[in-house]
């Protein structure tokens, strides 16, 4: 295990900093050390394994394809591109998609799409358009992208930044209402429930009375929903809460099964085809393996009644987390199977130390922020697994704290 470990260290960027824990297998809710030793996953690769590790149906689209062609670029047409962007269209209500490879280059798909459209359809004087993002947001890693970060561990000495950002407090209505009085506002980019910040859940009707007032300006809501998307709070989507239909919607990690980078951003046509031949693409984006894979991938969440049970599951897991009696549980929030606590320090014990605990008692999940253990385990988990896994956390917590009699 610790070899593992050492080559990381010595060969690998110091950009991330695990749970010692060295993983060689996943099956559905499971991951295996290289030891042997069994887990509770409860990050699911930051929600990209909605549909469990290793899931046959997906694993066996991407074998059958990977042995016929997987890569043509979109310099050619191939066979599985079209099919694709009918099924997915289909599946989420728009006129078109454009794929691409990860979160954050969709993301900045959107920004392009958006300020694009700013000028060509809204009239904003060139180079002129704002969007408005909120502060703790998190949209990935690229210059643009941390451009619009409020935290200073993603942007701080990556400057200078891309402009034509306004961020406001999320979950604010008034502060929204305060920037879009800016007739150079194209765009508002939203996460509807703040993932990495450590899973903020905005008030009931934020998202909806955010769109309405979007509509009022003639500006675009575009949801970020690459980690809240595809099942995992209960909805396929989580505007779906608020019956919002984004103008832009910008989806990822799931969509793959956690089986390869894929992502895409939809939209109708009055936005999508203001991109035209050229102005905008990726070597990956649509590769034919990418297409079987994520057709397969969407057609596992309904098939499996995903969204259902993260639903179900969700009420129980956070009403369970609220009976364990710990002064070092703040509280917990969430939506579907998306939840978090905010653990208090005691005697200098923390969420690390919490989360070193439940690995050694068999569940993983990461701390973020330093104080807030997000739970997200894949959604193919039963109940009784889900029972077995809230008395590992109880039984953690209070190890760590010193309350367990
Ligand atoms: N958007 C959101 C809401 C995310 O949570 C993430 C990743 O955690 C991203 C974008 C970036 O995705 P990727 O890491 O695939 O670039």
């Amino acid at each position: 295990m610790h070899d593992y470990i050492l080559l990381e260290e010595k060969y690998g960027a110091h950009n991330y900093h695990p749970l010692p824990v060295v993983l060689s297998k996943g099956e559905g809710i499971f991951l295996w050390d290289v030891e042997g030793k069994k887990y509770y996953d409860f990050l699911s690769a930051y929600s990209a394994v909605n549909q469990g590790h290793c899931h046959p149906k997906i694993v066996e689209a991407l074998c059958e394809q990977a042995k016929v062609l997987t890569l043509t670029s979109r310099a050619f047409y191939n066979d599985c591109l079209g099919p694709y962007e009918k099924f997915i269209t289909d599946f989420f209500g728009y006129d078109k998609i454009l794929p691409m490879n990860s979160g954050a280059e969709a993301d900045e798909t959107a920004l392009k799409l958006c300020r694009r459209w700013a000028y060509d359809k809204k009239g904003i004087k060139e180079n002129e358009a704002k969007i408005i993002v909120c502060n703790g947001n998190f949209h990935g890693r690229t210059i643009t992208v941390i451009s619009m970060s409020s935290d200073p561990d993603s942007y701080k000495g990556f400057g200078p930044y891309t402009p034509g950002f306004i961020n406001i407090p999320y979950n604010d209505l008034a502060a929204l209402a305060k920037a879009l009085e800016d007739p150079n506002v194209a765009g508002f980019l939203v996460e509807p429930i703040q993932g990495e910040a450590g899973v903020v859940v905005p008030d009931d009707g934020y998202l909806s009375k955010a769109y309405s007032m979007c509509k009022e300006k003639n500006v675009l809501f575009i949801a970020d929903e690459v980690q809240t998307g595809l099942a995992r709070t209960g909805k396929l989507l989580a505007c779906d809460h608020e019956n919002v239909k984004p103008d832009i919607l910008i989806l990822g990690k799931a969509l793959s099964g956690g089986t390869m980078p894929i992502s895409a951003v939809l939209a109708d046509d009055e936005v999508m085809l203001v991109i035209k031949p050229g102005e905008h693409g990726s070597t990956f984006g649509g590769n034919p393996l990418a297409c079987k894979v994520a057709v397969a991938a969407l057609k596992v969440l309904k098939e499996e009644k995903l969204s259902e049970n993260a639903e179900r599951l969700g009420k129980i897991f956070r009403e369970e987390i609220s009976k364990i009696k710990s002064d070092m549980i703040e509280l917990v929030r969430g939506k579907g199977l998306l939840n978090a606590i905010v653990i208090k320090p005691k005697k200098g014990k923390d969420a690390w130390a919490v989360c070193l605990k439940m690995k050694e008692n068999g569940l993983l999940a990461k701390p973020t922020h330093g104080h807030i253990i997000r739970f997200a385990p894949p959604l193919v988990i039963t109940e009784e697994q889900l029972k077995e896994a809230l008395a590992i956390i109880q039984k953690s917590v209070l190890e760590i704290s010193g309350e367990l009699n």
